[in-house]
């Protein structure tokens, strides 16, 4: 087993989880796998920062698929003895014009950004190492979209005693209602994406408060994140930062040193914490 720390980054074959990898690649002090679901994506990723002079590492990654996390999980315990860095990136957004009902809409983003993060956290936060780092990245839009909730969901999400049982209850409730087109009756905005970084945010804070009770001498710090609005696939041209700007809050979280015991469990923009 080798004592080199490593740093996995989901999502990272393209747009911020790419120049997420290309930090960390000149950062971190250890080995850096750029994960994808497609082999052919995430290979050609590599060898545009291999030609670059860095040196990623690949593994397949699906985070809807969990015998894809699971085989990534068995791969990093039986290499590593574990994992020092995690960043959940990976995630899916409907363009604004699209015409897929929103029920589907609201099942297929919350399947990837809410119940594939959570999947992901569930099978590789119990590998990270004493002084880990975990970074979910969310968006801005989870705290609009918290503004858009009835009073009793925002009471709901912002409590620091829901639990993680809940808090998929409440998601999985989300979906429910909009295939029965009572989402709006009963108290939630008209955004897929926006509920869906809700959820993460919310797990964040969730995850933050069970390290803190079963792990607080392990000095791990966990947080979610806005990377700004960015110029990818997801984002279009117009936005107003390039990727790499975009890596920075995310990187600065992953990076944190081994002095620091915060920030955690908060959600992070401009590597400023913002109220939830
Ligand atoms: P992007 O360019 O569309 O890249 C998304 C990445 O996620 C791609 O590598 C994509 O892989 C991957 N992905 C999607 N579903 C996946 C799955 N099931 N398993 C593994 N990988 C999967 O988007 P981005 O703008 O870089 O977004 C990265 C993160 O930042 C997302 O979580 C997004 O919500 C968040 N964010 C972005 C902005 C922005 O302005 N861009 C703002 C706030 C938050 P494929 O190439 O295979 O599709």
């Amino acid at each position: 087993m080798s004592n080199v720390q490593v740093a996995v980054v989901t999502g990272s074959n393209k747009g911020i989880g790419l120049a997420i990898v290309r930090a960390l690649c000149k950062q971190f002090p250890g080995d850096v796998y750029l994960t994808s679901r497609d082999p052919g994506r995430g290979q050609a990723a590599v060898a545009q920062l291999q030609q670059e002079g860095l040196r990623p590492l690949f593994h397949q990654l699906d985070i809807d698929d969990v015998q894809s996390i699971r085989a990534l999980r068995d791969f990093l315990k039986e290499k590593y003895g574990g994992l020092n860095v995690l960043v959940n990136n990976a995630g899916i957004a409907f363009k604004v014009h699209d015409t897929t009902p929103f029920a589907v809409q609201a099942e297929v983003t919350l399947k990837t950004n809410f119940f594939g993060t959570r999947n992901v956290c569930t099978e590789l936060l119990p590998l990270m190492k004493p002084y880990g780092r975990v970074v979910n990245v969310s968006s801005m839009v989870s705290s609009s979209a918290l503004g858009g909730c009835s009073q009793e969901l925002q009471q709901k999400f912002r409590s620091d005693t829901i639990t993680e049982d809940e808090l998929v209850q409440l998601m999985t409730k989300f979906v429910e209602d909009t295939k029965k087109s009572v989402h709006e009756k009963e108290g939630w905005p008209n955004t897929a994406y926006g509920v869906s970084k809700i959820g993460v945010t919310v797990l964040s804070r969730i995850q933050a408060r069970l390290l803190n009770e079963k792990r607080k001498g392990d000095h791990i710090l966990l947080n979610a994140c806005c990377p700004g609005w960015v110029r990818t696939d997801m984002a279009g041209p117009k936005a107003t930062k390039s990727p790499d700007e975009g890596a920075e809050t995310p990187v600065y979280l992953a990076l944190l040193p081994s002095s620091a015991d915060a920030p955690h469990g908060q959600f992070v923009s401009n590597k400023t914490v913002r109220p939830w």
